[in-house]
């Protein structure tokens, strides 16, 4: 019989770190407390659960999946096979949205999955009025446990971007699916939905639907503020250029990525 140390020095390899967490989780108990307890000798079921999970992860299972949360903007969001675990990187989408908002102002984020963003922004920004939307009817229910979690008002709605979206807005927030079809990256992401990845074969599909459309849904000096991939945002620059915003800014992420643009509409009859 071993101990839980010596089982995950020999069993874990490269996800030794995972399993850690992962026994943690199993016995409800803070890191300190495990490290303490990690000397004692690993039970059955113990060891069943971690073997099951080191299969998962082998697979690409993410973390998050097993452990059913996933943490970003130091809140904690239950996600599962539905939808996106929620990227540091993201995060910025809050900076800036918090930014740009002005008091009360009415927000619409497409594509909500977990919540994530709508939910950060709500708890940050209680003065904001926030629609988040999904075409997925199983991430707005993943959406819905996480506002009841932390009790926010957002406003969840089933829809294909901007189809069936009525109002005007001060601010449209996306996430959208950006990576190209044949993107080898996507190997590494095949648990999650590839509704969230993917839009087409160029992964510009959804950020051209958005960018054409956005005007249409926006007050005059109203903001969008989009994410993207890596390589995007001078294609994504020129588009929003020829559909007469302003202030079209690009802005690094904490790898000094170019990940998220914004930028302003003004009606061409304000003034
Ligand atoms: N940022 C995610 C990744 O690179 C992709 C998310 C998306 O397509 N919106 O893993």
């Amino acid at each position: 019989m071993l101990t839980i140390d010596a089982w995950l020095r020999q069993n874990g390899a490269s996800f030794r770190h995972e399993l850690e967490i992962l026994a943690r989780e199993y016995f409800g108990i803070s890191k300190a407390t495990f490290i303490c307890g990690s000397d004692r000798l690993i039970t059955y079921n113990l060891e069943n659960y971690l073997s099951d999970a080191l299969v998962k992860l082998k697979k690409g299972t993410p973390l998050a999946y097993l452990l059913g949360y996933k943490e970003f903007w130091s809140l904690e969001f239950q996600v599962n096979r539905n939808v996106l675990v929620p990227r540091p990187e993201t995060e910025l989408i809050i900076e800036k949205s918090i930014e740009l908002a002005n008091p009360g102002d009415r927000v619409l984020e497409l594509g909500t999955g977990s919540g994530a963003i709508a939910i950060a922004l709500a708890k940050e920004r209680p003065d904001l009025t926030i629609t988040a939307t999904d075409i997925s009817i199983e991430a707005l229910e993943v959406a819905r446990g996480n506002a009841l979690k932390h009790e926010c008002e957002i406003a969840l709605q089933h829809a294909d971007w901007f189809e069936s979206i009525g109002d005007k807005w001060n601010l449209i927030l996306s996430n959208p699916p950006y990576i190209a079809e044949s993107d080898p990256y996507l190997s590494s992401l095949k648990m999650e939905p590839r509704v969230a990845l993917v839009s087409g074969p160029t992964g510009f599909e959804a950020l051209k639907v958005i960018i054409e459309n956005a005007h249409n849904h926006l007050q005059s000096q109203g903001h969008l503020v989009i994410e993207h991939g890596i390589g995007q945002a001078q294609v994504i620059k020129k588009k929003l250029a020829r559909h007469n915003f302003t202030k079209i800014t690009s802005h690094k992420d904490l790898a000094n990525i170019n990940r998220i643009v914004t930028a302003q509409w003004i009606s061409p009859e304000y003034g």
